[in-house]
């Protein structure tokens, strides 16, 4: 089973989205744009997918930001290449490379996906492909909550049941 992130950027890898959001020019917001050390540290062992709404003629920038910042780079990333609605691009990015690069949820591939995401419109995206999303406090509150043992076990054995 592999263990795979689909990593949101803006409002949820981003930690101060709303006082950089409009800074101009990108240089500038690119210097004041902080990313959440803790929710890498969450992550960091899974396989990091980033998708975001982000347009495509940033990402470079974003990409060098983000290494410079924190030392750290997902495995994968897409920014939006159609200038779509976040659940939108998001989908179409599961559909057209993602699946097909390390199968669907839970498939023969061994993948397991779920997503960190602050859209609620596109975490129910996510829900309908199987992928369970959180925004970014939810996922680290369950995270630092040891989970019981007793009831998780009953979804795993019809996980593997059907
Ligand atoms: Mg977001």
């Amino acid at each position: 089973m592999k263990n795979i992130c689909l990593l949101d950027l803006n409002y949820t890898l981003v930690g101060n989205q709303a006082d950089t959001r409009l800074l101009r020019p990108f240089a500038r917001r690119m210097a004041a744009e902080e990313y959440r050390a803790d929710l890498i540290e969450a992550i960091r062992d899974d396989y990091v997918i980033i998708v975001t709404a982000r347009p495509d003629y940033q990402m470079r920038q974003t990409m060098e930001n983000i290494k410079k910042k924190t030392g750290w780079q997902p495995d994968e990333w897409y920014f939006n290449d159609i200038n779509g609605e976040p659940p939108v691009f998001k989908e179409r990015a599961l559909k057209n490379w993602i699946f097909p690069k390390h199968g669907e949820q839970d498939g023969p591939e061994g993948a397991h996906y779920y997503a960190v995401e602050s859209n609620p419109k596109t975490r129910a995206m996510y829900k309908r492909y199987g992928i369970e999303a959180a925004p970014y406090d939810m996922f680290m509150k369950k995270r630092l909550t040891p989970q019981p043992v007793m009831a998780q076990e009953p979804e795993c054995f019809q996980l593997k049941m059907f």
